[in-house]
């Protein structure tokens, strides 16, 4: 038996709850592997919390990341006791995920942990940091250099948001940190930004063209944050947009990108191709400052991955939390 989050949906709605469960309840896979760490993303909480439908099917084990010890293989590239790590492709949302001791999963949809880190470390990236990096190689891609300007990065505290901090200003971005809560201000400084503003600045409607500040922007807020960002975008700048923790909508207008060339580069981490995860992989090991890291984590065991995941969407949670699937 192995225990795991276990979420189901009855007439009276969904719930969570920790479960001990049988091996033989696990889908269909080619690696079983043993889950270590899993974390709490965003989506996460919507899962675990039923705030928006995430899960495509019930019951179902949340988890859109899981690092731990292959147990056993029949895919070619894994063999047991290889330490692998899964971000997304499904899993937590139409495949039982990692919030969970165990998990059967697809060995196409795994990475090698990056031998730069512990299940610890890779989970405390997790999907959050990974997409953080994804905008970071969409901004360098795209040609946002540090000499070019300023990088705007928007849910400061937040997962993406840390991460986002810490990798830009490792880089040497000028980077600066739009959060709703003031009393973070020393946390964002301490992660590396030279300069905190406050999010309501760019949370209402604003004008179609601002006085251009932006070289570059990493947005995980959209609506009206996103268009205010692309709105004082330099001439020639990139603003990577990949949440929507403010709403899903985008009330802009065309002109940053007909009259200043602006480019808005989408980041979707759950299905990004192979390549393009293990490039990310390999700039994190290279790019992530442990002490950072640490500095923007705290670690919690399985049960509490429940009342935290509530914390997380209410704004309460800084930073990123690993899930110690093992207590
Ligand atoms: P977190 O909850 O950790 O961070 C979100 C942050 O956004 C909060 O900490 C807060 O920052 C800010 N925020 C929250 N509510 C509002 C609001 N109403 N208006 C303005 N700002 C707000 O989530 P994650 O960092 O894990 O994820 C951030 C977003 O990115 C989510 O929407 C998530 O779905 C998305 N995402 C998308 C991915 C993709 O593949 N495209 C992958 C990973 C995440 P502060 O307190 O500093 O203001």
């Amino acid at each position: 038996m192995f225990r795991a989050i276990l979420v189901e949906k009855s007439e009276s709605g969904q719930s969570a709850r920790v479960a001990e469960l049988d091996p033989s309840a696990l889908p269909p896979g080619d690696v079983l592997v043993q889950v270590e760490r899993s974390t709490l993303n965003y989506k996460d909480a919507l899962a675990i919390t039923g705030k928006a439908p995430v899960i495509r099917k019930f019951p179902m084990v949340p988890g859109i990341d899981g690092a731990g010890t292959v147990l056993e293989s029949s895919h070619p590239s894994f063999r047991a006791e290889d330490r692998v790590l899964v971000n997304g492709f499904g899993v937590g949302e139409n495949h039982w995920g990692c919030l969970a001791a165990r998990a059967r999963l697809d060995g196409n949809w795994l990475l090698p942990v990056p031998t730069a880190f512990t299940s610890t470390q890779a989970m405390a990236i997790g999907t959050a940091g990974y997409t953080a990096m994804l905008c970071v190689l969409a901004l360098e891609r795209h040609g946002v250099t540090p000499d070019k300007g300023e990088v705007l990065v928007t849910g400061a505290a937040g997962g993406v948001g840390s991460v986002a901090i810490a990798l830009l200003s490792k880089l040497g971005y000028r980077v600066v940190a739009s959060t709703g809560r003031a009393a973070e201000a020393p946390y964002l400084t301490g992660l590396g930004a030279a300069e905190v503003i406050d999010r309501a600045t760019l949370s209402a409607p604003g004008k179609p063209l601002q006085k251009e500040r932006w070289a570059g922007v990493v947005d995980s807020v959209g609506s009206h944050t996103l268009a205010n960002a692309c709105a004082a975008t330099r001439y020639g700048g990139t603003v990577a947009a990949c949440g929507l923790a403010g709403g899903m909508d985008l009330p802009a207008s065309v002109a940053p990108f007909i009259l200043r060339g602006v480019t808005l580069a989408g980041v979707d981490s759950v299905m990004a191709p192979m390549a393009l995860r293990r490039e990310a992989w390999q700039r994190l090991a290279r790019d992530v400052d442990p002490a950072r890291l640490a500095a923007m984590t705290q670690e919690i065991p399985l049960a509490e991955a429940i009342p935290v995941a509530a914390d997380l969407l209410a704004g309460k949670v800084r930073g990123r939390v690993v899930v110690d699937t093992t207590r």
